[in-house]
């Protein structure tokens, strides 16, 4: 029997007319040198409109790819609006790859446009050259002349390009199905590949990301988005911002500690997200300049494992609760909330807040053992959690790749357990986890109490070759300015808290944990640099 219920369509298409209607007046709010400059979510829509006329102008058209090369700003969010909704496909650029990457993910995408942040522009001018399909570049900021094009290249001024068109489009009526935006990973683990998202998934995504067990983002939320707009889509805020009327501030290049808590002072945001790094940044600068932060009512800290220093420093020191969150680029990205069940207080709670949380309706997941057996939610058995639904990819684009997808699953990569009312702790990904004489080390255990030290500011835990058990741990530890602090001290702060067998032997002192594209831990150049001889 058919259900008597109409078939309205998901699409970035609906969110846009809501968005730019029924919260016209919320805003997006960008950072400048000069403070904050501000449009409406009635202004985004108008030059949504406009842009769309613009690529329309330029000969984009079907599903071609629209590439942006930006900081988050309101013309970042502009083009987040009207390139799905024209029926085109965003292409987010991460604008931290490798030249060699960046050239691979436009050619590969086959990129027909790039927008790209005046600021930015000399950066990509240096790889024009390479990317095979483009043929326009935009220039945000004023000023095209910025960018020096290759011949076949032609470049615009944004602000020119939009001014001469019309402030209504006629959206389209796009599939569902279809996609509307793409994403690469930021190759942690080896080269980046395409995750193509649809209008469908962003929207039920976005649902997700407003709903009060996920980050609870609703009309009365100024929320501060510094996770980076190419990094998984801003963990789905711009769009969850259209559907609930959130007003975004977004800091563009302003990313440094000292610049944020000005941001956090001019704006009071309610709610902010980002990784790990950069709250523990942000609390060294808090630390040195203090400041009320309890407008924040809450942060989401998630790319990498929240360490429970870091938790506790904010909501002790700050009052501020931080939510731990878990997802991946294939996860568009939220797969996991850590929200303590109802009733839990004290100590409890925070174990509970520790871990990466629990999966939403939507997301099915599962632990599977070294011998591809499915293994019980029980919070001792360790295996890889697989997840699928309507939000996690089920392919790459253009690249298959069977050890990541089969049986309708994501393989994730990462290992850990999950507690019988659902509960996921992650102890490592698969090629951090440090095989120590037949057993496992997580790396993520080790760095989380060894950042519990007053003194120490980062720790990143890699596996190093070792004769008589194969792997042990080595430790790069980051100490807090004006503090000294030796290995001998660090080992016997760590013996009462893990066992024995598993205290670390080997150190080294860094200035800074080196950082991938996104911000995490790089254990792939630590590792290289370990190999050189370098960190002895
Ligand atoms: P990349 O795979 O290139 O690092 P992603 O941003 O998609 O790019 O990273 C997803 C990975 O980040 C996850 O597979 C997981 O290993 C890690 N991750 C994300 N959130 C958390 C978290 N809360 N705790 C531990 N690891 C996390």
């Amino acid at each position: 029997m058919l259900s008597t219920m109409q078939d309205g369509s998901l699409t970035i298409g609906t969110l846009l007319r809501h968005g730019s209607g029924t919260h016209a007046a919320s805003e997006i709010v960008t950072w400048t040198e000069e403070g904050a400059r501000r449009s409406t979510f009635a202004e985004v829509g108008r030059d949504a409109a406009r842009l769309a006329h613009a690529l329309r102008g330029l000969g984009v058209t079907g599903d071609q790819r629209v590439g942006t090369f930006m900081w988050n700003n309101a013309e970042h969010m502009v083009a987040y609006c009207a390139v799905p909704a024209m029926g085109a496909v965003l292409h987010t650029l991460n604008i931290r790859l490798s030249p060699e990457q960046l050239v691979y993910i436009v050619n590969h995408a086959e990129d027909r446009v790039i927008l790209v942040d005046g600021t930015l522009a000399p950066m990509l001018a240096n790889q024009l050259p390479s990317m095979s399909t483009v043929e326009h570049v935009i220039v945000t900021g004023g000023d095209a002349g910025v960018l020096q094009a290759p011949p076949g290249v032609r470049v615009h001024s944004y602000e020119e390009l939009l001014a001469a068109q019309p402030d209504v489009f006629d959206w389209p009526e796009t599939d569902e199905r279809a996609a509307a935006a793409m994403c690469y990973t930021s190759g942690t683990t080896g080269e980046p590949k395409g995750v193509v998202y649809s209008h469908r998934s962003i929207w039920l995504h976005s649902a997700q990301v407003c709903m009060s067990d996920g980050m609870r983002l609703s009309q009365e939320d100024h929320a501060l988005a510094i996770v980076p707009m190419f990094h998984a889509m801003s963990w789905g805020l711009p769009y969850a911002a259209l559907m609930v009327g959130a007003s975004l501030v977004m800091p563009d290049r302003y990313l440094q500690p000292e610049p944020i808590a000005r941001i956090l002072a001019a704006e009071r945001p309610t709610f902010a997200a980002a990784v790990p790094a950069i709250w523990q940044g942000l609390l060294q600068q808090l630390e040195a300049n203090p400041q009320d932060i309890s407008h924040l009512r809450e942060v989401v800290v998630g790319g990498s494992a929240a360490p429970p220093s870091l938790m506790h420093a904010f909501e002790e020191r700050y009052g501020v609760p931080v939510l731990h969150a878990w997802g991946m680029t294939e996860t568009s990205p939220l797969g996991s909330v850590a929200r303590p069940p109802a009733g839990t207080t004290g100590e409890q709670r925070w174990a509970y807040r520790y871990t990466q949380g629990r999966f939403p309706a939507s997301v099915r997941a599962r632990l599977v053992g070294e011998s591809g057996a499915e293994l019980p939610w029980d919070n001792e058995s360790v295996g890889e959690l697989e997840v699928r639904g309507p939000w996690i990819a089920s392919s790459y684009y253009g690249d298959a790749d069977p050890d990541k997808f089969h049986d309708g699953w994501l393989r994730t990569g990462d290992v850990g357990t999950i507690s019988p009312d659902g509960f996921l702790t992650l102890t490592d990904r698969t090629k951090d986890v440090i095989k120590s004489g037949g057993e496992w080390i997580s790396s993520v255990g080790l760095e989380n109490h060894v950042m519990s030290h007053p003194a120490v500011v980062e720790a990143a835990v890699i596996g190093v070759p070792d004769e008589k058990w194969d792997e042990r741990p080595l430790v790069a530890v980051v100490v807090a300015e004006g503090h000294r602090l030796t290995a001998s001290e660090l080992r016997e702060f760590l013996s009462d808290k893990v066992a024995r067998w598993q205290l670390p032997e080997h150190w080294t002192f860094l200035d800074e944990v080196p950082k991938t594209s996104v911000g995490k831990f790089d254990k792939k150049r630590l590792r290289t640099s370990y190999s050189r001889g370098e960190l002895d």
